[in-house]
């Protein structure tokens, strides 16, 4: 990269003159000038290069700038850049097909949307209305998005503010055996009283009004908790039990992140609707969506679904999603994730973990790994309490800074960092990375007793 520092400048000047920031407080934030991006780097306007290790917000599954699908967006512009949802389109019909052959079961109809959140939000919709009831329980470690029902459905702090009291929402605890909430001394008993709590709540809930369950999968932002062998499965059967439709969120999980094309197929579970978005087409333009399950797909078989986009399967957003789907398969780009995630990734944190006293659990799976940083590892106590900010937070900054410092981007979630390179990532990428996160651990080091 040719640095050019004036040019970084004045894009700077006019980021912090007119740009909004998400989830920010405008005046207290310094978001870097980025002038490039090509696989699993990106590079600012002094020439300072950084190894990727957020995929972005953990959506560039096959890096950034991939040929194949750049020359895809540029050709579908070139012929068909947009169409109304109504019609038949080559892109958006290949893209459904692409998706349905992957995904689990007889979740063979997709809805399409612009991103995870309104997936999320008509999923939700399509089980109240399948059901007739109106009541949606999520976990509360979980993300599902920003947008009014979402941001209700989610369980963590980005939630508080836009809480509502007539969201129809019930937050129970999924399994997290490092924390565990259920007293329990292995995977099994945390499985088990996982289960048992959910169904209770259930009972209390009163099972006719409860129109849903949604999980991420794998938990991602929330800290990536692999649930315990048997839960998916247990929360399947108590869905059946009580008429419940099963919502999988693989808005972060799928398309690779895990090793596998869903997550879903690590636990051999079939829900009844899946949220995906980011991974479908690495994020090169933006899509979402809901796959359907045969029987609500039926529910508006002849009675019209109440709701819609008009991007609704853009045509540029399916090509690009054509065409990631089609790299992932002949690249062989997911089970890069899971060769390197079993063979590479997992040993070297493993190892990290030895060396590192501010290391408390290491835990994951493919290309979704997270480190759980602690003030002590006997007590577990957080290297920062939940949801810190300003000085509270000072150690994790710390650590990002170093990170940052020795040319990799970390991405930092309260008292964790999460290892979530593109899937397509190198072993020697990964070996840079995770020397970078040796210096990076020795600074988070100091704040241990
Ligand atoms: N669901 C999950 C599991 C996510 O991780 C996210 C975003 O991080 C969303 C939903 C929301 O997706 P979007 O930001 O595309 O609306």
């Amino acid at each position: 990269p040719q640095p050019n520092p004036d040019t970084g400048a004045a894009v700077k000047a006019a980021d912090r003159a007119h740009v909004f920031h998400s989830w920010s407080a405008q005046d207290l934030i310094d978001p870097l000038a980025v002038a490039g991006a090509e696989g699993s780097y990106f590079w600012d306007y002094d020439g300072k290069r950084y190894l990727d290790f957020t995929s972005g917000l953990v959506y560039t599954n096959i890096g950034y700038q991939h040929p194949k699908v750049v020359a895809a967006v540029q050709e579908q512009a070139a012929t068909m850049t947009t169409f109304a949802p109504a019609f038949a389109i080559e892109a958006r019909s290949e893209a459904a097909r692409l998706i349905a052959e992957r995904t689990p079961g007889d979740l063979d109809k997709i809805f399409f949307t612009n991103g995870g959140a309104d997936a999320v939000e008509h999923a939700v919709r399509m089980a109240r209305l399948h059901t007739g009831r109106p009541k949606v329980l999520s976990a509360y470690r979980s993300y599902h998005g920003g947008t009014q029902q979402a941001i209700n459905i989610t369980g963590d702090p980005r939630r508080w503010a836009s809480d509502s009291a007539t969201g129809g929402v019930v937050r129970f605890w999924t399994p997290f055996p490092y924390r565990s909430r259920f007293y329990a001394e292995n995977e099994e008993q945390e499985s088990a009283r996982a289960l048992e709590h959910l169904e209770t709540t259930i009972a209390f809930e009163g099972p006719g009004t409860v129109a849903a369950i949604i999980l991420e999968t794998v938990p991602g932002t929330a800290g990536i908790m692999v649930p315990p062998p048997g839960y998916l499965a247990g929360v399947r059967e108590i869905c059946d039990k009580y008429g419940i439709v099963f919502i999988l969120d693989e808005v972060m999980a799928g398309f690779g992140r895990t090793g596998e094309w869903f997550a879903a197929d690590l636990f051999g579970v079939v829900p009844d609707l899946l949220t995906f978005a980011k991974g479908v087409n690495s994020g090169y333009v933006p899509l979402g969506g809901v796959a359907i399950s045969g029987a609500i797909a039926e529910t508006f078989g002849k009675r019209p679904y109440p709701g819609g986009l008009t991007y609704s399967g853009h045509p540029l957003a399916c090509a690009a999603a054509v065409a990631t789907i089609n790299v992932m398969a002949e690249e062989g780009v997911v089970e890069n994730a899971r060769r390197l995630g079993g063979s590479v990734v997992g040993p070297a944190l493993a190892e990290l973990a030895e060396r590192h006293p501010s290391v408390g659990e290491v835990r994951g799976v493919g290309m979704f790994w997270a480190l759980e940083l602690v003030k002590n590892r006997e007590t577990r106590e957080p290297l920062v309490p939940y949801n810190a900010t300003g000085e509270a937070n000072a150690p994790m900054a710390a650590f990002a800074a170093a990170a940052k410092q020795h040319g990799v981007w970390p991405f930092v979630n309260m008292n964790r960092t999460h290892v979530v390179p593109p899937c397509n990532v190198t072993e020697a990428e990964l070996k840079e990375g995770f020397a970078a996160l040796d210096a990076a651990l020795s600074v988070a080091d100091t704040y241990t007793a």
